[in-house]
């Protein structure tokens, strides 16, 4: 994910063990006209809540060409339903933290900033706990994890594809759709079914339908993508 485009008045001045405490009372006006990231991840969450690929999931699920969850012409988002959210137990990472916002500063320290609640939020901030307890609470630990790993990748890709560039070596497939942030295409970035798909059939393996697994595969693929583009 990326956490970068905060308001510079923001101050983000919690660790991970300052205290803190947030009830939210599940009110939903904090549900619109927002615009939700979804990360390789959570689109593989939400989409199997759906019952669905990862690449029907960005096709009918997000705006347009982007990871960014689809809002409906009254600006509610994609998944909010009359009895709140519809996708509680897949909910994204960033609606996970809320109303925390997260920052790794140039020491790679994690810092952390109470967001500008919506005017009509009822939620009770306190100091009851701390934000470690807060994020494990929303279960928010595997969304870290490979937000993280994700993260890491995408880094790697996009220096070699500069060194490439340096070189002035050609452009690969799917080299632009690589440098739109949040978007997806023919690049294996985003879409896992289809990345994943396209390589079990290349290498004859059997698709798996474990989260987990595909996951693991999609990695492959990108490392894979990663050798390639260092060649
Ligand atoms: S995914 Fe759920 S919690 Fe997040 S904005 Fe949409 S309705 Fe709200
Ligand atoms: S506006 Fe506040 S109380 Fe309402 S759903 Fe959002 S966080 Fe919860």
């Amino acid at each position: 994910m990326d956490y970068s485009g905060y308001s510079p008045d923001l101050v983000f001045n919690l660790d991970i063990q300052s205290a803190f405490s947030f009830k939210c009372q599940v009110c939903s006006a904090c549900c619109y006209n927002k615009a939700i990231p979804v990360g390789p991840y959570e689109a593989l969450r939400l989409s199997r809540r759906l019952g669905m690929t990862t690449t029907d999931f960005y096709r009918r699920c997000t705006e347009q060409g982007t990871a960014i969850l689809r809002n409906k012409p009254d600006g509610s988002c994609f998944f909010l339903s009359a009895g709140g959210c519809g996708a509680h137990p897949d909910r994204p990472l960033v609606c996970r933290l809320f109303p925390l916002g997260k920052i790794v500063d140039s020491g790679g320290n994690e810092k952390f900033s109470i967001m500008p609640l919506h005017p009509d939020c009822v939620g009770l901030l306190g100091e009851d706990e701390t934000v470690e307890s807060y994020f494990m609470s929303q279960g928010s630990e595997p969304y870290f994890h490979y937000d993280g790993v994700y993260a890491a990748l995408h880094k790697r890709i996009l220096e070699a594809l500069s060194r490439r560039r340096e070189r002035g070596t050609g452009r690969m497939a799917g080299e632009r759709q690589l440098h739109a942030h949040g978007t997806r295409g023919d690049f294996p970035w985003q879409d896992v079914d289809a990345t994943v798909e396209a390589f079990c059939r290349r290498l004859g393996l059997p698709k798996p339908d474990g989260l987990e697994e595909l996951v693991a595969l999609h990695f492959e693929a990108l490392a894979e993508w990663l050798a390639a583009a260092r060649a």
